[in-house]
């Protein structure tokens, strides 16, 4: 059951391609972030690439140290070591991979956007009130601060004018999509109104500086995409990543696995004492890479992919 037809992936990408592994230290790892884990770096190996470990840490208020040093640590415990963005690195403090650093290259890209760029003070409420299908999970933005020409400062957030327009692209595993991503979130938010990074901006940001050519992510992130392309190309990005979706763990109800999942936490699954290569191999399971929950090594997940 090879899901990902490695020659024509392998076509689209330079001889060693660089993707990564970006997890928030908002909480510990569970079984979701292992099934990524597999995925990226079994594609990886399977390329003959590299794996970055950035630490998508933008979001001050819900990052915590004691998430992070526990996902170095489970990840180590797994046999999974990225290539650069190592867990050395990451502890002795500064690190070019780590988001809570990078302040300067999202202002530089935000000036780069230019008149793109607006001021906007709309509050949830606003959204919810000036924004689209109420049944649709996401709220439209409908350009309410678009012509107000607000001063930047406390209080207000940063959008990018989105003008009307489809975005194209192959997903290495599921194929041609189409994306417009002004119908889809309207103006997109790249500061919030605290003054926060938003995830788009940053891993937009960060893809770029750090030459990522593969992005390996779950399906449910399919849908930010497009937008996250035309990003790229208004900061200057010549060709946009390849990306590939992945399956998401599901609960027996068709429910996404979260973290409030206690019983797929890695920490607990170690404390029970299931070994490394269970948990590598449930999780590889459970999203396709193969047909029974059979233990599989970190060394060996490129073999998922059928490469030798
Ligand atoms: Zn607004």
């Amino acid at each position: 059951m090879i899901p990902v037809e490695l020659a024509t992936l392998a076509a689209r990408l330079p001889s060693r391609p660089l993707t990564r592994f970006a997890p928030s230290p908002t909480g510990y790892l569970h079984l979701g972030h292992v099934a990524n884990a597999a995925w990226t770096w079994g594609l990886a190996r399977a390329l003959g690439g590299r794996v970055l470990l950035r630490l998508e840490d933008h979001d001050r208020g819900r990052c915590r140290p004691e998430y992070e040093a526990a996902l170095l640590e489970d990840l180590e415990w797994l046999g999974l070591e990225p290539d650069a963005g190592t867990p050395a690195e990451l502890r002795a403090g500064r690190s070019a991979y780590r988001q809570s650093d990078a302040a300067e290259a999202y202002e530089a890209a935000v000036a780069r956007l230019g008149r793109g760029v607006f001021a906007c003070e709309c509050s949830r409420k606003d959204l919810a009130r000036t924004g689209g299908d109420p049944f649709n999970e996401e709220t439209r933005y409908a350009g309410r601060c678009r012509d107000r020409r607000l001063v930047p400062g406390p209080g207000r957030g940063l959008r990018l004018r989105m003008d009307p327009g489809i975005e194209r692209f192959s997903d290495a595993r599921l194929g041609d999509q189409v994306q417009d991503p002004s119908a889809q979130c309207g103006d997109l938010l790249l500061r919030d109104r605290l003054g926060q990074w938003t995830y788009h901006l940053a891993v937009v940001v960060d893809d770029l500086r750090h030459g990522v050519d593969l992005v390996v992510r779950g399906e449910d992130l399919l849908d930010s995409t497009g937008r996250q392309i035309r990003l790229g190309r208004l900061l200057g990005r010549a060709s946009p990543a390849v990306f590939l979706h992945h399956p998401l763990i599901r609960k027996p109800g068709g429910e996404k696995l979260s973290k409030s999942s206690g019983d797929t936490g890695i920490r607990e699954l170690r404390e029970a004492g299931v070994p490394p290569d269970e948990v590598l191999g449930r999780a590889a399971h459970l999203t396709g890479l193969q047909s029974e929950p059979t233990p599989i090594t970190s060394r060996d997940l490129a073999k998922l992919f059928g490469a030798g």
